[in-house]
């Protein structure tokens, strides 16, 4: 798990990753609102949203109301589960990556993906070849949205993680309200 240090350098990730990903998609501030997404670390995590072989799992949690009157609409929130420990793996293993620039580019490319889910630009549900066009699809607006900040070592983390095929698992939650 982070510990209180490493959760201080994520958060500040986040706010990067935030700024980066509303830029790229012109979202203004009170537009990025109506994101419906929430980040957590492991400690914040439930046994069903923890996986090893992946930065992350993006959970959609569906609440289908079981009436059909006005307001009853359904309603999907995505919520961004951030796994610690394969992160910490990767700064351990391959020591010029360190764990700020990594955390902006997993956070960044996540939120892409949560923001062309709620635009409708890519299905929660694709099929497997599907998800890997938009996978590296979503690797390119990554990078492009984190062409321009100036961040300490997020050249290497660029070059390192183009292409890498274990940022996400996706996993889908239905609960009837
Ligand atoms: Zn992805």
């Amino acid at each position: 798990m982070f510990n209180s240090a490493q959760i201080g350098v994520v958060s500040q990730a986040v706010e990067i990753a935030e700024d980066v990903t509303a830029n790229y998609f012109k979202i203004s501030t009170a537009q990025w609102k109506h994101v419906r997404y929430d980040i957590r670390t492991l400690a914040e995590l439930r046994a069903d949203e923890i996986t090893d072989s992946a930065f992350a799992q993006i959970t959609r949690y569906s609440r289908k109301p079981d009436h059909t009157f006005s307001g009853g609409r359904h309603y999907d929130y995505f919520k961004i589960c951030l796994q610690d420990h394969n992160i910490m793996a990767a700064v351990e293993r391959d020591e010029p990556v360190q764990l700020f620039p990594l955390a902006v580019y997993v956070v960044t490319h996540e939120l892409v993906h949560v923001v062309r889910f709620c635009k409708f630009l890519q299905r929660f549900d694709a099929e497997p070849l599907e998800r890997q066009q938009e996978e590296m699809r979503v690797h390119d607006i990554t990078q492009k949205a984190l062409g321009t900040p100036r961040i300490p070592h997020l050249d290497y983390v660029l070059k390192a993680y183009r292409d890498y095929q274990f940022m996400e698992q996706l996993r889908d939650h239905v609960e009837t309200v």
